[in-house]
């Protein structure tokens, strides 16, 4: 997915001096502002920021997927065979492009080399890269001090194929047992996530409740076993969130359409402003005391959008609106589209790809709805709660670390957490939820408060990824 309006992701403040400076490669499939399907992109875009505050030399390599504006061409090109548009060989293709970097592109004018190198791979789509790291120069005796860090931002996507496809990833013959896997769903297959598991120098996965399951049989989707193996190089960390862009001081998509930035001292303000706009924009019924429940996401089974059509004869039957983003699985379209047509006076289905509606969205709903079968971090939990409004969650991965159950008694809490992904215990916690919305005003207040109090920026998660870094550098 393009976004309509990239901006340049350069760094905005000055660097610190860091005695453990490192010169950091980060490669993936996607980079946001310039690319995104979710929060993969997100992560891309702000983590290396994030690092280069802390004194690193950071670089990201991802496709050009279509002419930004901001990016400039490095004046290198080099040439790889590739025929045709598949997945498996665009991603090849990246992965070997990427281990050449540090050879080739000059950064701050100087080009990397393998000195104080480490590469960061995402997900399954340049999980090649450890094993090309090691397979092309480190069994050669080359680029020894260069490492390898991992990044499972879902596991659920592993790049699976035929164990035909060893054919196309151009490694030599005895690196064939390392992709071959084993298990009941896939019988013998060809796994690239496995691969790279086993080949990387560090692992990291974004939350400490997604690095718990990962080594459960439903939770690592067949590859637990690898990961528990590797425990000793495994870590999660807690994703961060760009205070910049996900700022409602600040949010460029609330300066216009009736809609207004706001802050904790502007909050019951500024988000009644939205609140209105976003009824307004989306011809809903301008009302402040109605309650607005949104849903923003990828539309699969992960997302567990089911859960709310499940419950919607009791969702329609209260005093409520809803407001739904996603683009995704059709018939899951489909079934969102469907509530809002039977339901036009309460119920908003926008099925699409739009930043800017998720801003809007998250700036003028009062609940965000999050009712994940899985969630390895989840970012929209933590946009919402930076903006004042009130997550409910499946407690599962990454919602877990970062929601904590709302209690009345000692007014502490961040939201309503459900332990079932089932629709009658996502209904019980809307309940909860709702009944503190319409009957005790302060207490939802100090919750909005103690959300947008916290310090979710990505400087706490860089100096987690730093401590990884220099472990894999003296591989500790
Ligand atoms: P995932 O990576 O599993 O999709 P996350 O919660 O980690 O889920 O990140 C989702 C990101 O994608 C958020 O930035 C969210 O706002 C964005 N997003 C998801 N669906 C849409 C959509 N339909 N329109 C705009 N942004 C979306």
């Amino acid at each position: 997915q393009q976004d309509e309006s990239p901006k340049e992701g350069i760094l905005d403040s000055s660097p610190v001096a860091n005695p453990n400076a490192m010169n950091v490669i980060v490669v993936a499939a996607e980079c946001a502002p310039w690319s995104k399907t979710g929060g993969l992109g997100d992560v891309v875009g702000e983590l290396p920021k994030a690092l280069a505050r802390r004194g690193h030399r950071v670089m990201v390599v991802a496709p050009k997927y279509g002419n930004y504006a901001e990016p400039k061409g490095v004046g290198v090109l080099k040439r790889y065979k590739v025929d045709g548009q598949d997945i498996l060989k665009r991603m090849v293709l990246l992965c070997r492009v990427a281990v050449e970097v540090p050879w080739y592109i000059p950064c701050g004018g100087v080009c990397y080399g393998d000195e104080n190198l480490v590469f960061i791979a995402n997900d399954w789509h340049t999980s090649l890269l450890p094993v090309y790291l090691k397979a092309y120069y480190r069994d050669m005796g080359l680029m020894k001090y260069a490492r390898s860090l991992l990044v499972i931002h879902n596991i659920a996507y592993q790049g699976r194929g035929p164990v035909d496809d060893f054919s196309l990833v151009d490694l030599p013959d005895h690196y064939l047992d390392l992709f071959k896997f084993y298990d009941p769903v896939g019988g013998e297959h060809f796994n690239i996530f496995a691969a790279g598991l086993k080949t990387a120098d560090r692992v990291v996965t974004v939350s400490h409740g997604y690095a718990w399951e990962l080594k459960t049989p439903e939770g690592g989707w067949g590859l637990h076993e690898i990961i528990s193996d590797n425990d000793w190089k495994f870590r999660g960390i807690v994703n961060g969130i760009s205070t910049e862009i996900w700022n409602p001081n600040s949010d460029v998509y609330l300066t216009s359409d009736g809609y207004t930035n706001y802050s904790l001292e502007t909050l019951q303000l500024g988000k009644a402003q939205c609140k209105a706009a976003l009824q307004h924009e989306l011809g809903l019924p301008v009302r402040g005391d109605v309650p607005i429940i949104a849903f923003i996401g990828r539309l699969d089974y992960q997302k567990g959008v089911d859960l709310i059509a499940e419950a919607k004869p009791w969702l329609v039957g209260q005093d409520l609106q809803i407001v739904m983003l996603g683009t995704g699985r059709r018939d899951l379209e489909d079934m969102i589209r469907g509530i809002e047509s039977a339901h036009r006076d309460k119920a908003r289905a926008w099925i699409g790809f739009s930043v800017k509606m998720a801003h809007r969205i998250t700036a003028g709903a009062d609940v965000l709805l999050m009712p994940s079968r899985f969630e390895p971090c989840g970012l929209n939990q933590l946009y919402a709660m930076m903006y004042g409004t009130v997550p409910v969650v499946h407690y599962v991965g990454g919602l877990r670390d970062t929601v904590q159950q709302f209690d009345p008694l000692n007014d502490v809490g961040l939201g309503w957490t459900f332990e079932r992904a089932e629709a009658n215990r996502m209904i019980q916690a809307l309940q909860h939820c709702l009944d503190t919305y319409r009957n005790h005003k302060k207490s939802w207040e100090r919750l909005q408060v103690r959300g947008m109090m916290q310090d979710l920026s990505w400087d706490n998660a860089a100096q987690r990824y730093e401590e990884v870094l220099i472990a894999a550098k003296y591989q500790w």
